[in-house]
């Protein structure tokens, strides 16, 4: 019996060549597609579901298949009126570098398999370390899945290193903004309710100083042991950065581990509005970034960065006997040494590679672009009758909900208008625009992180915006 997943080589040429041209053309056509898609379970198990099959289906025709039903029906985050939550620009030559990646099934875990990978990954890092004034000598990090990962990698150190085995009197401070992810890695690990304080923010969205000094004094009054502060770097509600520096003194007086997610904002840093908005991230002991967001990557690809290497080997490296032969010496990193995962795709080439193809230069323009037309936005808002500021622009950010001068609404009006503002534009597909949730009003946020959104793009949306709340408004009369 023979069984083997070998095409010819004229047959993996043709088929994948065709694939090059379907992505070609995707990227070529990006802007005259819809970008929203949504679908129920049903409508998708119709088209889906089926039993595995016993016998195969000619690659071209299950290509077919999937270019006419999974693609169609998957939202279009890359599209330059994708404005939420986080858009995922992309790029193209990462993709390709992707592509790459997994062509050669390069397993990026140890030096010794693959040291070129292990290399780039010590290299890409540096370049990061570097950006941010890490220590380049003695720091180090590693690439992730994604955010959540690099925070959950963040929060095993922190709590490695400050508690060491014993962390049943452990508390963990963030602020009511910080993101989700940070929370679930609370959880993973084990930690009580009664160890976590979620503080309240000030009416810029800011953690409050003086209620995380009050907190911590608190604590240590009753005999727990304040271990770490996790501080946003670009919230992902309204891009807003924590005064970190303040927070950075507390750490060092209160021997805290100071975490920094700038999974959102973190890549500001290559502008120079945005390194202003991030001074003080240097003072981290650990910050997550999201190369797959703001540095244009595609999925997945996170970043954690750390002060001392050390420390992650000191948390995370295991050794046991079948992995005897790969331990390299010192220098030689075994990333499997730094995270949770052993084997690992290599993510460090499409960074490597879309750096070096594109120039620093490229992607600092493209993010300067990005902050500049969120304040453009602003501006054409704080111009109109219709529209108010609900949060300014901050690092590409901005937060707006429809309220036209003269109306009079009611606050309960005004949260129900905007909703179906975000609904109308959803259903017709034209753009992904929903709402979130600032002071317990229903506000509508635009994240304008792709360099290929033009200005027009948006100013269309808001002809949209402003069709649509009129006719929802007529219909109320
Ligand atoms: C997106 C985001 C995360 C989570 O990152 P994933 O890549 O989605 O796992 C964490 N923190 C912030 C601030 C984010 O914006």
């Amino acid at each position: 019996m023979s069984a083997h997943f070998d095409l010819s080589k004229e047959e993996m040429k043709s088929y994948g060549y065709k694939i090059v041209d379907l992505i070609a053309e995707h990227w070529d056509s990006i802007g005259s597609k819809k970008p929203v898609m949504r679908a129920t379970r049903k409508e998708m198990d119709k088209v889906f579901l089926q039993e595995a099959p016993e016998q195969g289906t000619p690659a071209e025709e299950v290509l077919d298949f999937v270019m006419e039903n999974v693609m169609p029906n998957s939202t279009v985050i890359s599209h330059p009126k994708a404005y939420s939550f986080v858009p995922g620009p992309s790029n193209f030559i990462s993709t390709m570098a992707d592509s790459l990646a997994t062509g050669f099934n390069i397993f990026s875990g140890g030096w010794m398999v693959s040291p070129a990978a292990a290399e780039l990954e010590i290299v890409t890092m540096n370049w990061l370390l570097k950006m941010y004034n890490f220590p380049v000598e003695k720091g180090g990090g590693l690439f992730t899945s994604g955010g959540s990962m690099a925070n959950l990698t963040a929060l095993v150190t922190a709590r490695r290193i400050k508690c060491g085995d014993d962390f049943s009197k452990a508390v963990i401070y963030l602020s009511d903004q910080a993101h989700s992810s940070n929370i679930k890695a609370i959880r993973v690990l084990g930690f009580k309710k009664e160890q976590i304080r979620v503080l309240p923010t000030d009416l810029e969205f800011r953690i409050s100083i003086n209620k995380l000094k009050n907190a911590i004094a608190k604590d240590r009054l009753e005999g727990l042991q304040p271990f770490c502060f996790i501080a946003s770097a670009g919230t992902t509600n309204t891009g807003t950065v924590d005064p970190l520096n303040d927070i950075a003194d507390i750490c060092e007086e209160e021997d805290l581990w100071f975490h920094i997610d700038g999974a959102y904002g973190g890549a500001a840093i290559l502008s120079d509005k945005g390194a202003k908005a991030l001074r003080g991230i240097e003072r981290a002991d650990s910050l997550t970034v999201d190369p797959h967001k703001w540095f244009y990557q595609p999925y997945e690809i996170g970043c954690l960065l750390v002060k001392d290497a050390s420390w992650l080997s000191n948390t995370f490296s295991e050794t046991p006997e079948y992995l005897r032969d790969i331990e390299g010496n010192e220098s030689e990193i075994n990333f499997y040494d730094y995270g949770v995962q052993l084997t690992r795709r290599f993510r460090a080439l499409k960074f490597y590679m879309s750096i070096k193809t594109y120039g620093l230069d490229t992607f600092k323009k493209a993010v300067s672009y990005n902050i500049q037309l969120a304040d453009d936005v602003e501006k054409m808002l704080r111009k109109s009758r219709n529209w108010e500021i609900i949060s300014p622009a901050t690092l590409a950010v901005i937060n707006f909900r429809y309220n036209p001068i003269g109306l009079n609404l009611e606050e309960h009006e005004i949260d129900k208008l905007n909703q179906k503002i975000s609904e109308k534009v959803m259903e017709s597909g034209e753009a992904f625009l929903v709402t979130t949730i600032l002071n317990k009003q229903v506000v509508l946020r635009m994240c304008l992180i792709n360099p290929k959104t033009t200005f027009d793009d948006v100013k269309s949306t808001f002809l949209l915006c402003n069709s649509y709340a009129e006719e929802i408004l007529e219909k109320q009369k």
